[in-house]
């Protein structure tokens, strides 16, 4: 086989759930856009279903759609981006409960579904998306008056926590929503971590359940193997890869594998990241090509027919740091050239 094998815990992704989960006295959400963080939507969405999961969110309606289809009727589904020109079709026929994130998304949602369900997204300081204290003051007492089903907003420095932007997000969105009678989040993966106070009454992790930081006690979900094409010595003055920018001084062994920056292997962490064999590790030797990685194979007594680049020793945040991003870039690019081996029931 020529590709990469991708092995995704299911189970791993549950038992993150309910290990978050476990961190508050409240409900637990699941965040799975951009097709479940990358690691396929449809069953990611069914294996939480299974372990409990009855709210879930999404970018966009059209991820809204597709997660409906898989999963049924029943699970509450929520839109981060609101409700958008072209949505009122997917919003009523898939039921689906939009954030409205301003007073155009309000009029839009309301003239166009009076009936249909709708949560409100708060800006407390974040100024990415979300009604501005103002606009909600005017539209408050008109949308609590409606089926308004949640009141949400977003932490922008949690995987910080001793920022003092959590404190003052905090304060605001209190401020703006004290006293309603609907459910509040505030709350991702990061601000699970940050404390009872930031908890209200439902809690929305995302990168948690895939094994990202900050939830550094998660199971690890993945494992990526990538297949060995070819293996050459290399003689001392020698150079591996595209601009010659790993040499040696002394005889090395050099393994060709099979997967490159086209499979989301960023190319930054040329030069930087490990390939592991067992135990061992192997490091990048030279650039990282379009579909090639070069690894310096050379304390080998045998190469194997496999390297894991994701796995046990090097997860998405070491490959992450090595290429200068974070763990959450890392597994929304992971590619669709790799064979993909899902472990646990996701029917
Ligand atoms: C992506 C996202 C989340 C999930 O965040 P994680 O850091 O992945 O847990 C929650 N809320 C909003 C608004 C988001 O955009």
């Amino acid at each position: 086989m020529g590709t990469g094998l991708l092995d995704i815990d299911l189970d791993a992704v549950a038992a993150n759930w309910a290990a978050l989960d476990a961190k508050t006295a409240v409900e637990t959400a699941a965040v799975v856009k951009a097709d479940g963080y990358g690691l396929d939507i449809a069953k990611v969405a069914r294996r939480l279903a299974r372990a409990g999961v009855r709210r879930y969110f999404v970018a966009t309606a059209e991820e809204g759609v597709t997660l409906r289809a898989a999963l049924g009727a029943g699970p509450e589904i929520n839109v981060f981006s609101g409700h958008m020109a072209g949505d009122c079709d997917m919003i009523r026929d898939a039921g689906l409960i939009p954030m409205l994130n301003s007073a155009e998304q309000a009029r839009r949602h309301r003239q166009a579904l009076p009936d249909a369900a709708y949560g409100v997204q708060l800006d407390s300081g974040m100024n990415r998306l979300g009604m501005e204290p103002a606009d909600w003051a005017a539209l408050r007492d008109d949308l609590e008056a409606g089926p308004l089903a949640l009141i949400m907003s977003h932490l922008a420095c949690s995987d910080a926590p001793g920022h003092p932007q959590n404190a003052a997000q905090l304060a605001s969105f209190s401020a703006m929503t004290d006293g309603v009678s609907v459910p509040r989040s505030l709350s991702a993966t990061g601000g699970i971590l940050l404390g009872p106070e930031f908890h209200f009454e439902l809690c929305r992790p995302g990168i948690g359940l895939y094994g990202g930081a900050p939830f550094v006690d998660a199971r690890p979900v993945l494992r990526l193997s990538l297949p060995v094409i070819q293996v050459r010595d290399v003689a001392p003055g020698e150079t591996v890869g595209y601009g010659a920018t790993w040499g040696t001084e002394r005889p090395a062994r050099i393994a060709t594998l099979a997967a490159g920056y086209a499979d989301g292997l960023i190319r930054k962490m040329g030069n930087r990241a490990n390939l592991w064999a067992g135990n061992i590790a192997c490091p990048l030797a030279g650039r990282v090509s379009m579909d090639l990685l070069t690894v310096d194979v050379s304390q080998l007594d045998e190469v194997p027919e496999h390297l894991d680049i994701l796995g046990p020793h090097q997860s998405v945040d070491d490959v992450a740091d090595a290429a200068e991003t974070i763990g959450y870039e890392i597994l929304t690019s992971l590619g669709s050239r790799y064979t993909r081996q899902y472990r646990g029931d996701a029917s």
